[in-house]
């Protein structure tokens, strides 16, 4: 029995990780739950699986959750804040952590769970993109056991040898082929981009996902993201990465061998595969996704990457061959201008505007202590919303 512990329960992600696990009541103990404000979901939660803790981060609402927890007849600990979510990562009945977070939120609390020598299904890219050194080193430090579930990420773990650890080309391995569907703006009039809406930008062709990974699949930020991402998982350079576009999304990613062989890992768009993946590795186990049928699949199509069309997907890029803390104000400047324009303050072609300029007027270094990348993150935030208020004034 495997202790499991879900941070950002509430979220997307941590719906299905909640499906997949109470599917196999008899492997998975959930220990505890976590989330951001979202209080009446958490509770709701709560009152379905029983976990022996809840946190909820905004520490406001630490009192009314209490308060409400008292109802249910199996007692539950509430705890609150960051502190609250970093007890709940490293818990010593807890085996597993699921990083479910969305942004820079996500950090102190996988720190966290890395730290304590946990498994860490890892979901929350943007921890890894802003902190990817350091994030990496107290992995190893710690003997903490590190799987993807970003589903491109998954796929590729899938498809490498069991044992890379002398580096990729060594293992035959010539190229990473990281997929992505080119989000619904593929084959949209770029004039037509400026007047995006949030709805529109969120309404993601195959997957349903939180609105902040939405908007950035739509720029194809998250894909950029996913390059760094991929750089610290499987411990290479954006030379050995190429991504192919491609729409179907059947294809979650592929691995390209010096003998011309790729493997691929397919599957429905359903992110219950890689996390019962994950939590059950190096086992197989029942996820309740859909099987795949190749013929009503029909038929796969590939495209090159369309950087006029994704500035982002080069600022990022750019971004990792440069190194130091350009990934961290990266990272942060894109939260702040996502947020904006979630938050109608912001025009959807303006994203990519305000992480170039913010990249441009901050001076990116080598930072080896969280406290430093946290200043570079913080810098970068305060630039940022400086640059959406320049546009908001005209
Ligand atoms: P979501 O918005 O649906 O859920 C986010 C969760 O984080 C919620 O539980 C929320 O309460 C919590 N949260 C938000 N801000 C917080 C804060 N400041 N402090 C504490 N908790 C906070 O997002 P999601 O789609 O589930 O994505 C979660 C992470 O997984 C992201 O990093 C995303 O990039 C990654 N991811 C998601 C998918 C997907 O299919 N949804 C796929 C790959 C990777
Ligand atoms: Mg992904």
């Amino acid at each position: 029995m495997k202790g499991l512990s879900i941070l950002g329960a509430t979220g997307s992600i941590g719906i299905n990780t909640l499906d997949v696990a109470a599917r196999h009541p008899e492997k998975y103990k959930i220990v505890a739950l976590s989330a951001n404000s979202q209080l009446d979901r958490l509770v709701e939660l709560c009152k379905k699986y029983k976990p022996e803790y809840a946190v909820i981060a905004d520490e406001t609402l630490e009192e009314e959750l209490s308060k409400q927890l008292k109802n249910i007849n199996t007692p539950i600990k509430v705890l609150s804040g960051v502190e609250g979510l970093e007890t709940i990562a490293s818990l010593p009945e807890v085996d597993y952590v699921m990083a479910a977070i969305v942004g820079a939120a996500g950090l102190k609390p996988t720190l966290a769970a890395a730290r304590s020598g946990k498994r860490i299904l890892l979901a929350n890219k943007e921890a890894l993109v802003m902190s990817g050194q350091l994030f990496m080193d107290e992995v190893k430090k710690n003997n903490a056991e590190l799987l993807p579930i970003d589903s491109e990420h998954n796929a590729i773990f899938q498809c490498l040898p069991k044992d890379y650890s002398n580096g990729l080309a060594e293992s035959g391995i010539t190229k990473i082929l990281l997929t992505g569907s080119g989000g619904p703006f593929r084959t949209k009039e770029l004039s037509e981009l400026t007047n995006i809406t949030p709805d529109e930008a969120c309404a993601h062709p195959n997957w349903s996902m939180g609105r902040k990974i939405s908007v950035d699949s739509a720029t194809m930020m998250n894909k950029g993201l996913e390059i760094i991402e991929a750089c610290w998982l499987f411990n290479t350079s954006p030379d050995n990465i190429q991504v192919v576009v491609h729409p179907q999304s059947v294809i979650h990613s592929m691995v390209q061998y010096s003998d011309g062989s790729v493997l691929a890992q397919l599957g429905q768009p359903d992110m219950r595969t890689p996390i019962a993946h994950a939590l059950s590795w190096p086992d197989r186990i029942e996820s309740g996704v859909e099987k795949l049928d190749f013929f009503s699949v029909a038929k796969l199509e590939f495209e090159a990457p369309d950087y006029e069309r994704f500035p982002c997907l080069r600022l990022a890029e750019e971004s990792i061959r440069k190194g130091g803390t350009a990934p961290t104000i990266l990272n942060a400047a894109n939260e702040i201008a996502v947020a904006s324009f979630l938050d109608n303050k912001l025009s959807f072609t303006d994203i990519s505007y305000v992480v170039e300029h913010t990249l441009k007027n901050l001076p990116s270094r080598e930072a080896d202590s969280l406290s430093e990348i946290l200043e570079d993150d913080l810098a970068a935030r305060k630039e940022a919303e400086h640059l959406v208020k320049l546009k908001v004034n005209g």
